[in-house]
């Protein structure tokens, strides 16, 4: 048995306090549901955990201003239920209460849900030396290239891993421009979603642009004229319980029948929240109808690369995307 270390941090500045005195072996620790499970499969060993679960106005969820504002302790199930959130954003609230279990809603945050890592079955089950992974042990090679790849990534994708991405919320959050903010012992900074997830490239155990002991503080979403017309369509193995085979998040703003403005994200099918900057090139400007999504969505997937068991997902993923934008046009399928 290993003995770990565990303290309560009472505020962000305690928190990053007690991360600095910890060492390299340390871990944040939010509602614990990702985590907890990549401890019990031996892909995280630390030594000391820091509870962040109950920092002073972490739970905060702010919809006053212009920028909606959720603290990175909010839990998922507080934020999808949220009364403005769903009138006025459904693509939020979906892309939440569309994830995992309501008991898991109740415990995980939604700043934890940014950083949970990916559920490729290599990384996942690989931690006893079984299964080289490059995003697990960086340099030992990729046994999903090649491998049993059904589930993997088409955009995005590199010779060193295809990994999903495998968040709803981020997918949502990247549609809508979202920023995530962050403290840590250099002080505050706050980082675009776009570029908090990084590529896989050569490097793909560097995930998400975090450094040591930095804690995300919140998520801070600009307020949108699109976001009323908005929706997340996820398409999976079940309807329930289920991470995304293909998601879309979209939010329109119209005029009239035609598309003013387009934000598009996907999910399910990148290596990282995808936006779908094609697609909404595409639409802007159209006479929105089934032909224009579907051209608009395979747009999308122009630069899909397939492997051996996931060429579906350019389908899937495109018809996800097409159905996604005749929602959130008002066009009900
Ligand atoms: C069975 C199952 C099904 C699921 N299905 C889905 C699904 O369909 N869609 C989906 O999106 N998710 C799904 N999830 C994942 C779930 O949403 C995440 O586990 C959860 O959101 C993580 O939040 P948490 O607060 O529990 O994070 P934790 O497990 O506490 O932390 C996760 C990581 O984030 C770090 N961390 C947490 N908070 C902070 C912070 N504020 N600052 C810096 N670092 C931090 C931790 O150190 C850790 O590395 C599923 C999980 C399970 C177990």
């Amino acid at each position: 048995m290993k003995a770990i270390s565990y303290v309560r941090a009472r505020n962000v500045g305690e928190a990053i306090e007690a991360f600095a005195a910890a060492g390299d072996d340390a871990r944040y620790i939010a509602g614990g549901t990702n985590l907890y499970d990549l401890m019990k499969l031996g892909i995280e060993q630390p030594r000391h955990l820091i509870d962040i679960a109950t920092l002073e106005g972490a739970d905060t969820i702010d919809t006053s201003g212009d920028h909606l504002f959720f603290g990175a302790g909010a839990l998922m199930a507080d934020v999808a239920e949220d009364a403005v959130v769903k009138r006025e954003y459904p693509i939020l609230a979906e892309s939440l209460w569309k994830a995992a279990s309501q008991q898991l809603r109740n415990m995980a945050t939604v700043g934890g849900n940014l950083l949970q890592r990916t559920r490729c079955p290599y990384f996942r089950n690989g931690a006893n030396g079984i299964y080289p992974c490059n995003k697990r042990a960086p340099g030992s090679g990729c046994a999903a290239i090649g491998g049993l790849d059904r589930t993997q990534a088409v955009l995005g994708v590199s010779d060193a891993c295809t990994a999903v991405s495998p968040g709803d919320w981020p997918v949502a959050l990247t549609a809508l421009d979202a920023a995530i903010e962050l403290r840590g012992p250099a002080g505050m900074r706050s980082v675009p979603i776009a570029e908090f997830y990084l590529l896989p490239g050569k490097t793909p155990h560097l995930e998400f642009d975090i450094g040591q002991g930095e804690i995300i503080t919140g998520i801070s979403v600009p307020k949108s004229d699109a976001g009323r017309n908005s929706t997340y369509l996820k398409v999976r193995d079940r309807q329930s319980y289920a991470f995304a085979l293909a998601s879309a998040a979209v939010a329109l703003k119209m005029d009239g029948g035609r598309v003013a403005r387009a934000l598009i994200a996907l999910g399910g099918v990148g290596t990282r929240p995808w936006r779908a900057g094609a697609a909404e090139r595409h639409l802007t400007g159209q006479t929105l109808d089934r032909a224009v999504a579907l051209d608009a969505a395979k747009a999308a997937f122009a630069d899909a690369r397939a492997g051996k068991h996931n060429a579906f997902k350019v389908e899937l993923g495109a018809r996800t995307l097409a159905d996604a934008i005749m929602n959130a046009g008002g066009k009900i399928q």
